[in-house]
C-alpha cells in the first residue's frame, strides 16, 4: 500500500475532507465559477504592463508591506460607487477576498470560538473557519433562500457566536440581503457577545440594490468584503479587499504575513483602478445577460431564485448532478454546488449564454 494523506499526522478535522475546488474542465463553454467572460481590455493590458515594469525594477526590494497606495485607489473607488466616504484607513487588501475572510477568522475567531453563516452560502466561509480551527454553526435559510430573521436571531442568541458571515448577493442563491436583516443579525450579534459581522459582498456591482458600506457608520464591528475577481474581470489577479473601522485594518494586521501583497500584485491593481470606469462597463452588459437567462430559463419552466448577483440558480431536478452531467456533455460546464435539485448557472457572454439555454431546452425531458 502507498503512503497516503491518512498516514500523515494531520489535524483531526482535516481528515477525510476534500479540498475546495470546482472542476476546472476543458469544455467550450465554462459557466462554472462566477467569472467574468470578457477578457481585459487592451489599453489596461498595456497599462498593466507598464505598471508591472517599473515595479519588477524593484523587486529586489520587499514591496510596500502595508499597500498605501493600493488602499488609496481602493477607497476612493468605494467612495464614489457606494456614497459613502471611505479612507486608506478603513480599506484592507489581500490575495482575493478568501484571504481577507481568513486574515478575519484569524483574528476574530480561532480554536475555542465559533463562526456562524446561513446557507446554502459560500461554501469557503465554513471551509476557512476549519482551517483556521474556528468551529462553524450551519445557520438555517427558508425553503425560497431568504433569511428568516427571527429564526437567525435565534440561532445567533444560542450559539453566541464569534463571527456571524452574511453574503449578499448570494452565492449560489444569488437573491441579495435585505438592510433591515443585516442590522438585524448586527444587533443580535451584539447583544450575544459582541462579535464581528462580515458582509461578503463579492458580487453587489452586479446587484439592483445598494452597497450595504454606509451602515459602517457607528457599527466598529461591521465588515464589508469585497474583491476585484468578479466585476472588475480580474479573477486571476487575486486582489480582494475590505472596509471597515480603522480599528479592524489595525487587527488584521496582527495576523497578516509581512508583504503579504506582492509588488506585482500591487502595481497590476493600481493599473485596474485607473481603468475602473472600462472595467465597469462590462456589468451592464453582464446584469442583462443575466436577466436573459432568468427569462429564457422561466420561459423553459425552470424554477429560477431572484437574482442579483452575475449568476442564476435554476432547478427543480430530481437528480440535479445527473441534470449537471447531462447539460456538461452538450458543452456546457455549469456548477453543481450540492444544494440538492438546484444548478448554478454564471452568466457569460451573449453566445455562451445562448448555448447554455440550447442546452437546457434540449435536454428539458429530464426535469423533475
Ligand atoms: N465571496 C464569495 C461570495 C465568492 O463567491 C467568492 C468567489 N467565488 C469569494 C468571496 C472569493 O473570491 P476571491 O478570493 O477571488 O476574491
Amino acid at each position: 500500500m502507498s503512503f497516503g494523506i491518512d498516514d500523515l499526522p494531520v489535524r483531526d478535522e482535516l481528515r477525510g475532507k476534500s479540498p475546495y475546488g470546482a472542476p476546472q474542465l476543458d469544455v467550450p463553454v465554462r459557466l462554472n465559477t462566477n467569472e467574468n467572460p470578457y477578457p481585459l481590455p487592451e489599453p489596461l493590458v498595456e497599462r498593466i504592463t507598464e505598471r508591472v515594469r517599473e515595479a519588477a525594477r524593484n523587486l529586489n526590494r520587499y514591496p510596500d508591506r502595508d499597500a498605501v497606495e493600493l488602499r488609496t485607489g481602493l477607497a476612493e473607488y468605494l467612495t464614489k460607487t457606494a456614497g459613502h466616504p471611505v479612507g486608506p484607513e478603513n480599506v484592507w487588501a489581500a490575495n482575493g477576498s478568501n484571504e481577507v475572510i481568513q486574515q478575519l477568522l484569524q483574528t476574530f475567531g480561532g480554536p475555542g470560538r465559533t463562526a456562524i453563516g446561513f446557507e446554502p452560502s459560500y461554501s469557503m466561509h465554513a471551509l476557512i473557519s476549519r482551517g483556521t480551527g474556528t468551529h462553524w454553526i450551519s445557520g438555517p435559510r427558508n425553503e425560497d433562500f431568504t433569511i428568516d430573521l427571527a429564526a437567525a436571531r435565534e440561532a445567533i442568541a444560542g450559539h453566541r457566536p464569534d463571527v456571524v458571515f452574511v453574503t449578499t448577493p448570494n452565492n449560489p442563491t444569488g437573491n441579495a440581503v435585505p438592510a433591515e436583516t443585516v442590522l438585524g443579525l448586527y444587533e443580535a450579534a451584539q447583544a450575544a457577545k459582541p462579535s464581528m459581522v462580515v458582509v461578503d459582498e463579492a458580487y453587489i456591482e452586479f446587484s439592483h440594490g445598494r452597497s450595504l458600506l454606509p451602515l459602517l457608520d457607528g457599527r466598529p464591528n461591521l465588515v464589508i468584503s469585497r474583491t476585484m475577481s468578479k466585476a472588475f474581470g480580474a479573477a486571476g489577479l487575486r486582489l480582494g479587499y475590505l472596509a471597515a473601522h480603522p480599528a479592524v485594518v489595525e487587527a488584521v494586521q496582527l495576523v497578516r504575513l509581512p508583504y503579504h501583497l506582492s509588488a506585482v500584485t500591487q502595481a497590476t491593481a493600481l493599473a485596474a483602478l485607473e481603468h475602473t470606469d472600462t472595467l465597469l462597463k462590462y456589468v451592464e452588459q453582464l446584469k442583462a445577460e443575466r436577466d436573459r437567462l432568468v427569462d429564457g430559463l422561466r420561459g423553459l419552466g425552470y424554477d429560477v431564485t431572484e437574482s442579483d448577483a452575475n449568476f442564476v440558480q435554476f432547478g427543480r431536478f430530481e437528480d440535479s448532478h445527473a441534470a449537471w452531467r447531462d447539460i456538461l456533455d452538450r458543452g456546457v460546464l455549469v456548477r453543481d454546488n450540492g444544494v440538492p435539485g438546484w444548478l448554478r448557472v454564471t452568466a457569460g457572454t451573449p453566445a455562451e449564454n445562448d448555448a447554455f439555454l440550447d442546452a437546457v431546452r434540449e435536454m428539458q425531458s429530464l426535469v423533475g
